[in-house]
């Protein structure tokens, strides 16, 4: 594996890039929240924060192989494309 290994596992990931792989993913907010994690599946684009909107970072925790339960937006997280379509519809 080589020193490849340790540097992707620190990969941080940025709102509305493309999920690399289903997993677990821990989420660090710009000050106002504490860290949590959220399951997120691959193919998904990373979510925005309600809150600090871009200025989350995720981090995968641990990869999930096989099904993981989708990701639904609540009250802290919302879907990066509605967020966009959010955006557009207010000018
Ligand atoms: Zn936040």
């Amino acid at each position: 594996m080589g020193p490849w290994a340790t540097i992707m596992a620190n990969v941080m990931y940025k709102p509305g890039v493309d999920v690399p792989s289903a997993g677990i993913y821990r989420i660090e907010h710009n000050k106002h929240r504490l860290m949590h994690e959220a399951t997120l599946d691959k193919g998904m684009l990373f979510p925005q924060c309600r809150t600090c909107g871009n200025s989350v970072t995720f981090t995968l925790v641990r990869a999930v192989m096989g099904e993981v339960l989708p990701f639904r937006p609540n009250a802290i997280l919302v879907d990066y494309r509605q967020a966009e379509l959010a955006y557009q519809a207010t000018g």
